[in-house]
């Protein structure tokens, strides 16, 4: 009976372990995966594309004048922005795909088995949806955008240069106005 005891608070105790590991890898405020979880993915689908060679794209999203928002309507209803954002984005995703945040109001997504050209497509019909979500603060209904940076893994790539140069597209999104993708 003492071993069964043993048995079962060990059993809990791996139980509650587990829990805490999947929390580690998930944003208290959007209920997506985090930055570590990010991470750890990048990691694996860089190795899982030396070995394959199918196509992964990695989109950097970043919502636009982000802190104008904060500014006018206060900081839960910047909040509120980030959770339904990141839970649209979260809905866009195939399972083999992933969409965490990345840090503030930036997230990152990763496509598996599609091109930039393609993942251009698709983050241009996300950034649509996102300018209609259709915020309201203070009873005046707000418009939200967002910027997307895309590009797909390349030969002489590492995981810190594939994120690179998806920032930098997403910089150069900015710079041609906002509300916009761009692939590199
Ligand atoms: P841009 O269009 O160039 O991206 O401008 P921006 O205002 O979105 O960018 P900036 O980097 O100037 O501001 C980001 C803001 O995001 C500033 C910071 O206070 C806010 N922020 C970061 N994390 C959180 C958060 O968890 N909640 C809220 N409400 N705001 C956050
Ligand atoms: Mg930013
Ligand atoms: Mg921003």
């Amino acid at each position: 009976a003492r071993i069964a005891v043993l048995e079962r608070e060990s059993r809990t105790l791996q139980e509650t372990l587990r829990e805490e590991q999947r929390m580690a890898m998930i944003d208290a405020l959007t209920g997506i995966p985090n930055r570590a979880a990010y991470d750890d993915r990048i990691e694996q689908e860089f190795r899982r594309w030396k070995r394959f060679a199918r196509p992964v794209s990695i989109l950097a999203w970043d919502i636009d004048r982000f802190k104008a928002i904060n500014d006018a309507y206060g900081h839960k209803a910047g909040d509120k922005v980030l959770r339904v954002i990141g839970q649209h984005l979260a809905r866009h995703v195939r399972d083999t795909d992933f969409v965490g945040r990345y840090g503030g109001e930036e997230f990152v997504m990763l496509l598996v088995g599609t091109s930039a050209e393609e993942a251009r497509v698709v983050a241009d019909k996300i950034r649509l949806e996102i300018a209609q979500l259709g915020f309201h603060f203070h009873d005046q209904p707000v418009t939200v955008t967002a910027s997307c940076g895309i590009t797909q893994f390349n030969d002489a790539d590492t995981p810190d240069t594939i994120f690179d140069r998806a920032d930098r597209a997403l910089y150069q999104a900015k710079q041609a106005g906002r509300n916009c993708c761009v692939a590199a």
